[in-house]
């Protein structure tokens, strides 16, 4: 998309005002999405994705109100803010989005809101890698070159998200530097371990391609040496064709896939077809674009979620 375009953002303007009231509507008749507004001794961090909230809280502790913009269990990328999540957005002294993309509606948002919020793209602090969906023998020319949003699916990346929480938080605070380094420090640490156990873990398996629903998984892919096909694109509201359906059951069929993944927060239907037509068999990958209710309540994180992922990653591809 041409960004400086003026033609495409008076469009994305007028895209924005457009979804802006039709949430506003829809929100004053339904009575389960209810945002609490925000008001905080402490200065309020708004961010939008769940690991940004959980490397936000690592290293903030109790210093900040920090507060996460997308409802639990939602698909975060069919998320839009309401008016009442404007409202406690520019109340905040910073706001973070993933950005490469993920938020579509955080580039207009940014440049509406007082001056007294500092925004922070993230993607910008972490190392991006372009969407390679499909594999090479049916890739289709769109979402080619792209990039992927689905960043803190790197191990290295959330440890350059914490580091760069560290850096914003120690400017807004600066008498909190210390506390900030050693909180960062002691996440960072267990992020290392489970890197660590990644690189152990998928070393040596009997296959490794990894076939998913939604193109979430090309960082972890990338960072382990698997090979990633997925089934619809970068953004979870896209429709595959019947001609990407046959080819990837082909291709299960031929490589002899154990597996194909799906995210829980997110249609599966495509992948149990495929599961079906092609005799393997369909479990669930969490991307942590954003977690349930339940795995909050019952303390999962960005490492137990990842550590669980990684038992079905090794189970599928027959590692040891
Ligand atoms: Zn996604």
């Amino acid at each position: 998309m041409c960004t400086s375009c003026p033609k495409q953002k008076k469009l994305l303007a007028y895209l924005f005002a457009f979804s802006v009231s039709f949430i506003a509507f829809y929100f004053a008749f339904s009575p389960k999405e209810q945002v609490t507004p925000l008001s905080s001794a402490k200065p309020i961090v708004s961010v939008s994705t769940f690991t940004l909230y959980e490397a936000a809280r690592a290293v903030a502790g109790e210093t900040l109100q920090v507060s996460s913009i997308i409802p639990l269990g939602s698909d975060a990328h069919a998320f839009s803010p309401s008016p009442s999540h404007v409202a406690n957005i520019s109340k905040s002294a910073l706001f973070i989005y993933s950005g490469a993309g993920f938020e579509r509606w955080a580039e207009p948002l940014k440049n509406s809101l007082p001056h007294t919020v500092k925004v922070i793209d993230m993607s910008t602090h972490v190392t991006l890698i372009k969407s390679e969906k499909g594999s090479d023998e049916h890739h289709d020319d769109h979402d080619h070159g792209v990039d992927d949003p689905h960043y803190w699916l790197d191990i290295d990346n959330m440890i350059r998200m914490t580091q760069a929480m560290e850096e914003e938080f120690s400017k807004l605070i600066p008498s909190n530097a210390p506390l900030y380094h050693a909180n960062a420090a002691v996440y960072i640490t267990k992020l290392e371990q489970l890197k660590s156990d990644y690189a152990t873990g998928l070393k040596e398996c009997k296959n490794r391609t990894l076939v998913t629903n939604h193109d979430a998984f090309g960082y972890l892919a990338h960072a382990n040496h698997l090979k990633n096909i997925s089934v619809i694109g970068l953004s979870s509201d896209e429709q595959p064709s019947a001609k990407t359906i046959s080819e990837v059951i082909t291709l299960v069929k031929k490589e002899g896939i154990k597996t194909i993944f799906f995210e829980e927060l997110i249609s599966d239907n495509v992948a149990q077809t495929i599961a079906r037509e092609s005799g393997a068999g369909a479990k669930s990958l969490q991307p942590l674009e954003n977690i349930s209710e339940e795995e909050l309540k019952s303390h999962q994180t960005y490492e137990s979620i990842m550590r669980d992922n990684l038992t079905k990653l090794s189970e599928a591809m027959e590692c040891r």
